[in-house]
């Protein structure tokens, strides 16, 4: 035993019985015990609620099934409850043994009969009682430790499994994307070689924009693929310059124009004639330049697309809305993900990046992107940056 003196609580309202009890413990050679006794449940849990504080802690409950305040089994509940790591005897009397076998299967650690108590089973049972006690809890402990580090391991295999799903899909996505433009490119130039003295200048001409246009997808797709990579691996940062954002958005704007038809009319609003400040061009380029080419590519029946900028006191708020397709509302929360792509896109070409890469270019701006949007009615984004004046501005 590693206790020097077994401190006892015994929960027992026949006095007599409780004075007998005290005599046999005192009979025990190989050990001492200090009894406490109390003859209500009551005073026994206020007893255990002291003992908190004790230095010397009790090490066993001795309880007497049927108190004035408690009957049998009821008396057990509220005692682990009070001192879980408590051992528990219970006294019973000769005919109740399917009452004292229930108390043990409750969680009593060892029962009692009262009649057939000597001084050596009672010193014996109330030892076992603490040593079963303290190995059960060990081995409670032990459990909980290993069932803690399996699912610590579960969860880490887990995240590796996503994580190689998440590869294997991000490459077998961008090698379909990659497949398309290079199959032009082979076509076109295989046309080139084995018919080029039988086209006509203007199919020539064709079949090398078509080329042209292909390695331009491929470069801008290998761009945001670049871009990613550098956001994931915390490498994207902002590189802010002073310049005039309203500028910059005509600019952009008018480099858009020129690649449209008449079917889309390209419009600008702002509030402020300059917004001078410190903008990092580059993401910029990434955040609007998307939102622009979805507004155009999802609207391919034309329409409207406005570009709208409002300077705030300490932010600058930019819309891109169009008049197009459209977004199913319950797939909004989802459209920011890498390679989401929403269910009524139909034959509309795209890798699903652009939104994403738009969303990560934003918060390294210091800013936050949301969405708006009306099946067949049209599609709003809005970007909302901090302004940051900048000292060259003097504020
Ligand atoms: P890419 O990587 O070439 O940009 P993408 O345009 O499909 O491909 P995102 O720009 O990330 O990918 O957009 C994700 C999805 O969100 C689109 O596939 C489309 O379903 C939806 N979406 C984005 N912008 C609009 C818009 N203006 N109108 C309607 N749907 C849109
Ligand atoms: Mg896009």
């Amino acid at each position: 035993m590693s206790v020097n003196s077994v401190k006892i609580l015994l929960i027992e309202d026949n006095l007599a019985e409780a004075r007998l009890l005290q005599e046999y413990l005192k009979c025990a050679k190989f050990q001492q015990f200090r009894l406490v006794g109390v003859q209500r449940l009551a005073n026994a849990l206020e007893e255990l609620q002291k003992d908190r504080n004790e230095s010397h802690h009790f090490n066993v409950i001795l309880l007497d099934l049927t108190l004035p305040d408690s009957q049998g089994l009821a008396s057990l509940e509220p005692l682990m409850r009070q001192a879980p790591n408590l051992p528990i005897v219970v006294l019973t009397n000769t005919n109740d043994d399917e009452l004292a076998i229930e108390a043990v299967r409750l969680g009593a650690q060892d029962y009692l009969v009262k009649r057939h108590v000597t001084p050596e089973l009672l010193a014996r049972s109330l030892c076992y009682a603490i040593e079963r006690k303290q190995a059960a809890e060990t081995l409670r402990e032990m459990n909980e430790s290993l069932a803690l580090e399996n699912q610590k391991r579960m969860t880490e295999l887990l995240k590796a499994k996503e994580l190689n799903q998440l590869k294997s899909e991000f490459v077998s996505t961008i090698a379909h994307d990659f497949r398309n433009p290079m199959n032009t490119i082979l076509l076109c130039s295989g046309l080139l070689q084995s018919s080029g003295d039988r086209l006509t200048e203007e199919k020539k001409l064709k079949h090398f924009r078509l080329m042209q246009s292909a390695i331009k997808n491929m470069a801008q797709l290998l761009d945001e693929v670049s871009l990613m990579s550098q956001s994931d691996s915390g490498r994207l940062e902002f590189q802010g310059r002073s310049m005039d954002l309203v500028e910059f958005c005509q600019q952009l704007l008018e480099h858009f124009q020129l690649g449209v038809g008449e079917k889309h009319e390209l419009d600008f609003v702002t509030n402020l004639e300059a917004i001078f400040g410190l903008w990092d061009e580059s993401l910029l380029h990434h955040i609007l330049g998307n939102l622009l080419m979805n507004a155009i590519k999802y609207s391919p029946n034309g329409g409207q697309i406005l570009l709208e900028i409002i300077g705030e006191e300490k932010q600058v708020i930019i819309r891109v809305r169009d008049r197009g397709i459209g977004i199913p509302a319950t797939e909004l929360p989802k459209l920011f993900q890498t390679f989401y792509r929403a269910s009524n896109v139909e034959d509309i070409p795209g890798t699903g990046l652009g939104l994403a890469i738009a969303k990560k270019c934003t918060e390294t701006h210091g800013g936050t992107i949301s969405v708006e949007s009306e099946l067949g009615i049209g599609t709003t984004f809005t970007v909302t940056l901090p302004w940051c004046r900048g000292e060259a501005f003097g504020q």
